[in-house]
């Protein structure tokens, strides 16, 4: 039985000071949330002192990204046993924004979710297609690759810890959400995958979230689709009132 899983990614937003106040904030927000999986993942300089802060709630933590050697001579990056010691549990790898901004690769993608692994770390494994590729209808196919590549070699039980973020990259940061049945057929077609290559318990525990202009105004919609398991938020994330009410929104839908 999955639970809906909704995380807010801040990007590059909120000092250690104005992310400390946040999580204090939405801790008295959702205290009497126990069915939905909450996750915020501020900044690298931010972790810490949020994980300390949401010590002993019901919100998780979560790093942005990380890089996949334990340690060495890579100057500005940060290792997923780093990440662990900072008190994260999850970790958001292959976000379009580094996809695109930062040259992320299906390879990459791959290589830092088996780092994750061996740190204990669950990842939040972003996919999605561009507006050009939906437009040349080959959303299906770019999904294909990027699980089929970013998966590689991964077992059933690695597969089934998971979370799968689908974020149309035409959806993200844009304020135009994919409609329910868009993400709908994303994420019915992504769950078949999962089924075939890494079996039916993988495809049942796995979380596939929507991710991509999701607001207090659509995320029922989005979430009544039945393989819409919760949502990635951005922008409507930075705003602890919002982010509270599309927690409590996605609960009372999956009801
Ligand atoms: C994101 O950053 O993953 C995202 C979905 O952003 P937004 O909600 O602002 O579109």
């Amino acid at each position: 039985m999955r639970i809906p899983f909704i995380a807010g990614n801040w990007k590059m937003f909120k000092t250690v000071h104005e992310a400390v106040v946040f999580v204090k904030e939405l801790k008295s927000v959702v205290k009497d949330v126990a069915d939905v999986e909450i996750v915020v993942a501020p900044p690298f300089t931010a972790v810490h002192a949020v994980a300390e802060a949401a010590r002993n709630s019901n919100i998780g933590v979560a790093a942005q990204d990380l890089y996949w050697e334990r340690e060495g001579a890579f100057t500005g990056e940060v290792s997923a046993p780093m990440i662990k010691e900072a008190g994260a549990e999850y970790v958001i790898i292959g976000h379009s924004e580094r996809r695109r901004l930062f040259g992320e690769t299906d390879a990459t993608v791959n290589r830092k979710i088996v780092a994750a692994i061996g740190a204990n770390l669950a990842s939040i494994v972003c996919v999605g297609e561009s507006l050009e590729e939906r437009e040349r209808d080959e959303t299906l196919a770019v999904l294909d690759r990027q699980i089929k590549d970013g998966l590689d070699r991964l077992t059933a039980e690695q597969v089934a810890d998971l979370v799968i973020a689908y974020e149309p990259v035409w959806a993200i940061g844009t304020g135009r959400n994919a409609t329910a049945a868009q993400a709908g057929e994303a994420h019915a077609h992504i769950r078949t995958r999962l089924r075939q290559w890494f079996g039916g318990d993988a495809a049942d525990h796995c979380h596939v979230i929507y991710g991509g202009s999701v607001k207090p105004d659509n995320i029922r919609e989005l979430i009544a689709e039945p393989d819409v398991d919760g949502a990635l938020v951005g922008g409507a994330s930075l705003d602890v009132r919002g982010f509270g009410d599309i927690v409590n929104k996605s609960r009372q839908a999956a009801v």
